[in-house]
């Protein structure tokens, strides 16, 4: 008998693994790490103690509805916590809600230039992904309510967008939630929202609040600065909320994950730091960058895209070469259709200052 390997599902081989930002430098360099949109100021010292805390109770299970940290997230925030589902990462949760509601013959929409872990969760359900256009880089409502079919079950749009840095106003969101039908799941990924400050922005709690249709997911890993202990949270209609509770892992949060995200969501000030920091570094750094000549999506969350001018020898690939042999690790998003632009989080003030003069450096062609 010819010996046959298993085979994937249908669509699994279609998915390209998710590719995470770069961590390593050549040589023994002290990396300034730019490449995956976490906090120079690390987590709220409150969280670590309580990280610390939990390993005197190892052997024991966590608790399964991580009940300390949906309350402490619902305190914040003003929820009710039997609609806060939790998530290692929100990454868990986006793939959680694709697989409770998409199967073989479903289409789900997401943007041109979306977060790719979408595609993923499509593609990993047998569904079908139906990528839409942005317009001058920003969700487009209209190119997703054109683009929906008596197929489409689901909506993915992340608000701010990575890794454009863009936004749409919530009136936008709610009027792609109008022109949805009723069936047509919205998620809103708001992994971002922390640094937003605009008038018309909202993260989308009271759409999902007033909404039967319409999830909210959020994380720890960004402004937190807990990414290590993978720790997101979605919130959700009861129904949406039961579901995920039934196809989730009964113990799909650890206890030292769930007492330190307690910890850091009641830490107010230390959250407030990291958003002044963005604040006063995120306009700085794309003021330089335009000085060097090179155009910048306008950002709000706490990364910029820069692109590098076409048809000319000094090149995204050649600038994240050359930053890399300098220790500054940043993205390349050829993957999300940018193949010409890097991706840089605002780091630490010495971090964004050596990413700048490596830059001023590789563009004035010395390198
Ligand atoms: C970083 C990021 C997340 C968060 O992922 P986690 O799994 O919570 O670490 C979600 N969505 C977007 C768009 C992100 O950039």
């Amino acid at each position: 008998m010819v010996a046959t390997a298993p085979i994937a599902r249908p669509g699994i081989l279609d998915i390209a693994a998710y590719v995470p930002g770069e961590s390593k430098v050549p040589g023994g360099l002290s990396p300034a790490k730019l490449s995956s949109n976490e906090t120079p100021l690390g987590p709220s010292p409150k969280a670590i103690d309580a990280f610390k805390a939990a390993a005197a109770e190892l052997e024991r299970y966590p608790d399964g509805q991580a009940t300390l940290l949906r309350e402490a997230i619902a305190r914040r925030y003003g929820l009710d916590a039997a609609r806060i589902v939790c998530g290692s990462g929100s990454d868990e949760l986006l793939g959680l809600l694709a697989r409770g509601y998409l199967g073989p013959g479903d289409e789900a929409i997401y943007t041109a230039h979306g977060f790719l872990v979408y595609r993923i969760a499509i593609l990993t359900n047998g569904a079908t992904p139906v990528v839409v256009p942005e317009r001058d880089l920003k969700t487009d409502v209209d190119a997703i309510l054109a683009a929906v079919t008596p197929k489409t079950r689901m909506v993915f749009i992340a608000n701010p967008n990575n890794p454009t840095g863009t936004y749409i106003p919530i009136e936008e969101v709610r009027r792609l939630r109008a022109g949805l039908r009723s069936d047509v799941l919205l998620v809103l990924d708001a992994a971002y929202s922390e640094y937003v400050s605009r008038n018309d922005y909202e993260a989308g709690i009271e759409l999902v609040a007033t909404t039967p249709n319409t999830v909210m997911t959020r994380t720890f890993s960004k402004i937190y600065g807990l990414a290590a202990l993978r720790i997101g949270w979605a919130y959700c209609p009861p129904e949406i909320a039961d579901v995920l509770n039934r196809i989730r892992g009964p113990f799909n949060l650890s206890s030292p994950a769930i007492a330190a995200g307690a910890a850091a969501i009641a830490d107010i000030e230390h959250m407030e730091r990291a958003k002044r920091h963005n604040d006063q570094w995120l306009p700085w750094v794309e003021s330089e960058l335009k000085k060097l000549g090179l155009a910048v999506t306008p950002s709000v969350a706490n990364f910029v895209l820069m692109h590098f001018p076409e048809g000319r020898d000094k090149t995204a690939s050649g600038a994240d070469e050359y930053l890399k042999s300098q220790g500054i690790i940043v993205r390349k998003v050829g993957a999300y259709g940018f193949p010409n632009a890097l991706r840089m989080t605002i780091g630490s003030e010495s971090e964004n200052k050596r990413a700048i003069d490596a830059l001023a450096r590789y563009l004035k062609g010395a390198a």
